[in-house]
């Protein structure tokens, strides 16, 4: 099978005279053609996904075709923006039209949930490669920022903390689940969802917000740096399933601070603000303080010893 025929096949969707929503042109020319909403700004983002790197040469394809796309959608959250579209570049080993016909099902079907098409890419040979582009929009003005943070904000997170960073520990063979723990905390490292609505949701609301994908200490440490700000965290107010509940505390904690891959959204909010409800759990964790530095406290207000950094490429 040749690079068009497989194009053709796992990537390209009949044309019924019209691709999807807002795309005039999508697979196939030289450029796709997106239609702007007036009054909307593009909000672009792109992410990597190298193989032993992000991902394990044994997971099930589908479930890597939903990860790469989550993992960018998750960005587009963040900012609140709504998806319109995306590219994939990608370079493969060899056609191997199993892995091919389960890795674009994978990725076409949260595609679609998502109201997000693919509307272009690239295709090579060599070493397996993944990267995607989102293209979305927010209203101008409306898009979420790491840089609003203001001393009194509340802290706030999304969903759950911890439990892929729990399961990635599980295949590493550090830490031992029974069969049913396993199998609860595998879909969080495996198949994440991105929180979407929220992020829509928080337009106008939030005062900044990010996407947790580094852990949630480096990531919070981002909006602190962006805004000019520190922050009291209580760590022992970090919503946890009962999977990770049940581990030692030091192993909690390292999930739940720095255990990277959640793409929950952390975002900040003023005191009393009317938070959406979009059927994902918010749970308040810490308060955004003048004072520079983030203060890492338990329950008590003692401070807790965590010697903890965020994911850094270069520095792992
Ligand atoms: P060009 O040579 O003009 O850059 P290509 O031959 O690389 O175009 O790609 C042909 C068409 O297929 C283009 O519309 C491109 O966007 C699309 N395409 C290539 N690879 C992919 C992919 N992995 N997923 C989606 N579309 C793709
Ligand atoms: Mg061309």
């Amino acid at each position: 099978m040749g690079e068009f025929d497989l194009i053709r096949r796992y990537f390209q969707r009949p044309f019924n005279g019209n691709w999807a929503a807002g795309v005039d042109v999508g697979v196939g020319d030289d450029c796709a053609v997106l239609v702007p909403t007036p009054g909307a700004r593009w909000l672009v983002s792109s992410d990597m996904l190298v193989e032993s790197r992000h991902f394990l040469s044994t997971v099930d394809p589908a479930r890597l075709g939903h990860k790469a796309l989550a993992v960018n959608l998750s960005d587009l959250a963040a900012c609140g923006a709504t998806p319109r579209g995306f590219t994939l570049a990608l370079a493969l080993p060899r056609v191997d039209e199993a892995w091919l016909a389960g890795f674009s099902r994978g990725l076409l079907a949260l595609a679609d949930a998502s109201g997000c098409p693919l509307v272009g890419g690239d295709t090579t040979q060599g070493p397996l490669n993944l990267c995607i582009t989102v293209f979305g929009e927010a209203p101008a003005g409306q898009a979420l920022l790491r840089s609003g943070a203001r001393a009194g904000d509340e802290i706030w997170v999304s969903g759950q903390l911890g439990d892929a960073r729990l399961a990635l520990e599980v295949f590493r063979g550090t830490v031992d689940l029974d069969g049913d723990g396993f199998q609860r905390v595998r879909p969080a490292m495996e198949c994440p969802t991105p929180r979407l609505a929220l992020g829509q949701a928080l337009r106008g609301l939030a005062t900044s917000a990010i996407d947790i994908s580094d852990g949630l200490l480096g990531d919070l440490g981002h909006i602190l740096a962006a805004s000019g700000v520190g922050a009291r965290l209580d760590a022992d107010a970090l919503p946890r399933s009962a999977v990770l509940a049940a581990q030692p505390v030091a192993l909690q904690r390292t999930c739940l601070l720095a255990g990277g891959d959640d793409y929950e959204l952390a975002f900040t909010a003023p005191p009393g603000a009317r938070l959406p409800d979009v059927g994902v759990p918010l749970t308040r964790i810490g308060v955004i303080e003048a004072e520079r530095g983030l203060r890492v406290v338990d329950a008590q207000g003692a401070p807790v010893e965590h010697g903890l950094q965020s994911f850094d490429h270069f520095k792992s």
